[in-house]
């Protein structure tokens, strides 16, 4: 997947992670209208042991084979950064850059429907699995509904991102799950009523990356 420039910057391929993914894949119905089959993730796997995971790709990810990108993924810039680097006025970017940024679910559905649990159930054993032994995450956070049921088998995000959820019980994993930012910008972007609570969310994922805070803040917005 070649680099992707949105505005001022450019969305990198996760290196190394290409031979993850099968662009030919017909293990479950979406790949027969979708534009590209299997996206990647963007981002890296290395610096920071942590994965970002949302649903499935909408018509702008569908058309240029990068997940998170529109509005949706520009309102998750914006948290990332102001979670990660708030410092750094200068470089909108870097947080797509250095954060691996993925989908449950691989192929764009049709008129941007959830995915049905087969279609989930084919695409973590296919994909999501893969790329979690390979980045091998301590924290992972989970944008919307599709996610929390792929990672933890179980949806409800107002209840469920109330508390950190451990992923499995090999090893130290765990998983925060948040509002996924296109029912943000539904709810009114950033001057909305979701707003605080999904960047406080995102925050307090920040800080279990950074600095391993998980358990100290667990109170929810
Ligand atoms: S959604 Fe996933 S499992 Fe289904 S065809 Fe696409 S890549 Fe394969």
């Amino acid at each position: 997947m070649p680099d992707v420039r949105l505005g001022f910057f450019v969305v990198p391929p996760a290196p190394q992670m290409s031979s993850l993914y099968d662009h030919s894949c017909t293990l479950c119905p979406l790949h027969e209208r979708a534009k590209t089959v299997c996206v990647e993730a963007s981002g890296q796997s290395t610096r920071l042991r942590t994965m970002i995971v949302g649903e499935a790709p909408g018509r702008n990810e569908d058309e240029l084979g990068v997940p998170f990108i529109g509005r949706a993924g520009r309102l998750l810039d914006r948290a990332l950064h102001m979670a990660f680097y708030p410092d750094s006025k200068f470089v909108l970017g870097r947080a797509r850059r250095e954060l691996f940024v993925t989908n449950a679910v691989k192929c764009r559905p049709q008129n941007n429907d959830n995915p049905d649990e087969m279609e989930i159930d084919a695409c973590v054993s296919a994909y999501l699995t893969r790329e979690i032994e390979a980045v091998n995450p301590t924290a992972l956070l989970a944008l919307g509904n599709v996610a929390a049921q792929a990672l933890l088998g179980e949806t409800g995000v107002s209840r469920l991102r109330e508390e950190w959820h451990r992923l499995d019980s090999d090893a130290e994993r765990y998983v925060l799950v948040t509002y996924h930012p296109a029912y943000v910008l539904y709810r009114g972007g950033t001057s909305g009523e979701a707003w605080p609570a999904f960047l406080a969310d995102v925050l307090k994922f920040a800080q279990e990356v950074l600095h391993g805070s998980r358990g100290q803040d667990q109170t929810a917005l």
